[in-house]
């Protein structure tokens, strides 16, 4: 008899114990919150993205394309609702040389990214064509990524819950993971409720979910587990408009800006963009707040003159007052930039999920089979 344990009920544990509810004989999934995926995974820009950015090969990329693929089969399967809308990554004529940014040859590196990644069907489009199906986007260039997409967070959240539900999987909520004890081959799992220590369960397996506390989890599991987590506050404007120059059928961003990484490598950052969304609205995100007062920090320290300014080169008809609604999320960063998808060093029955900021909503499908994986290939 076997019994495992995922901490954490956001779209990364949920698809989790979708998987992996079968293979064991007993599944409990805990949730600190009253209900699952309270934090990032409600909080995204609900973007189903296709993996043209990451490093190939990274976990990133893996695990991006493949949950795409797997999200363009499990969302119509279960009704929930989504649109291949596309993406536009678009060039505005800025050379700036502090940055080393050319946007023309960053885009040329985006298709071959792409086309490194799997990532299918990108190509290059010119200012005119670019304008026959985006009117109201300014570009001298752009590429098309028709394998971006918007989904439902909240409907995809509750099937997930269902399938996980319909798995026997115990689902717990309003529950925090206080504690863990190794005991022999076990571990004793303390939690508490409203902040009183319950009586612990013995599990044989448990799998960190943990979102942006997951570094803590790690800790509380073992204490010389090292990873730290920097939470990194996303903030994001919307607005709805019948205006026709106010119009979009697909995300927008820029050329990507170039950073050089810890260990020398380039990274890239997405630049502030605007997504399309299932309503109707269009959100401009993401503005950054690198020291979020803490881990559930949701207050927005940006104007909408901020957002503009950002997206205003290349969607040239947005006026500051036609911004209204906000929102703001934050991502779990870890140094190494990409996600930490590894069993804990020491015990072989832990497995971690770690710094899993964007693309963990695309990749979540992937993850969850990831796990699978790890726990088809032991012995139990
Ligand atoms: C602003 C923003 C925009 C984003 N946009 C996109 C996007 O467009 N597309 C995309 O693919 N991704 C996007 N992402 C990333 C994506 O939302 C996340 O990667 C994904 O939701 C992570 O899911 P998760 O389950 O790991 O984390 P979470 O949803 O945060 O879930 C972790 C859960 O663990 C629980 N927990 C923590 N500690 C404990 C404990 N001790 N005991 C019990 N429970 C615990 C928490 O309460 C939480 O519910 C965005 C993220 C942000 C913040």
């Amino acid at each position: 008899m076997k019994t495992a344990l995922v901490i954490g009920g956001g779209a990364v544990g949920l698809a989790i114990a979708g998987e992996i509810a079968p293979l064991v004989d007993e599944l409990y999934l805990i949730e600190k919150e009253k209900r699952f995926g309270e934090h990032a995974s409600s909080r995204s820009s609900e973007v189903i993205h296709s993996g043209i950015y990451y490093k190939t090969e990274s976990e990133k990329a893996i695990q991006c394309v493949a949950g795409n693929i797997s999200l363009q089969y499990f969302l119509p399967r279960h009704g929930v609702p989504y649109k291949m809308c596309g993406k536009l990554v678009v060039a505005q004529q800025k050379y700036d040389e502090k940055l080393n940014n050319k946007e023309i040859e960053m885009l040329h590196f985006l298709l071959k990214r792409a086309e490194e990644n799997g990532v299918p069907q990108v190509r290059l489009m010119d200012a005119e064509e670019v304008k026959k199906i985006e009117p109201n986007v300014r570009c001298i260039a752009a590429i098309y990524v028709p394998t971006s997409g918007v989904l439902d967070s909240a409907a995809y959240l509750h099937t997930l819950e269902s399938i996980a539900a319909a798995k026997n999987t115990v689902l717990v909520t309003g529950t925090k993971v206080v504690a863990v004890e190794k005991k022999h081959e076990q571990f004793a799992v303390t939690t508490a409720v409203a902040g009183e220590v319950q009586e612990p369960i013995l599990v044989d397996i448990i799998v960190n979910a943990a979102g942006v506390h997951a570094d803590k989890v790690a800790k509380i599991i073992r204490p010389e587990n090292e990873w730290v987590i920097q939470p990194i506050k996303g903030e994001a404007m919307y607005f709805r408009s019948n205006r026709e120059e106010l119009q979009t059928s697909m995300h927008i961003y820029p050329a990507p800006i170039t950073y050089t990484l810890p260990d020398g490598s380039k990274g890239h950052t997405t630049g502030v963009h605007t997504t399309w969304k299932l309503d109707g609205k269009i959100a401009i995100t993401p503005l950054y707040d690198t020291h979020p007062k803490h881990e559930e920090d949701y207050e927005i320290t940006h104007s909408p003159k901020d957002f503009l300014e950002k997206v205003v080169g290349f969607f040239p008809n947005l006026k500051e007052n036609d911004l209204r609604l906000s929102q703001a999320g934050i991502q779990p960063k870890v140094n190494e930039g990409d996600f930490i998808l590894q069993p804990d060093k020491e015990y072989q029955n832990v497995y971690h999920c770690m710094g899993i900021d964007s693309p963990g909503l695309t990749a979540s499908l992937a993850i969850g089979k990831k796990v699978r994986k790890w726990l088809l290939g032991k012995d139990i």
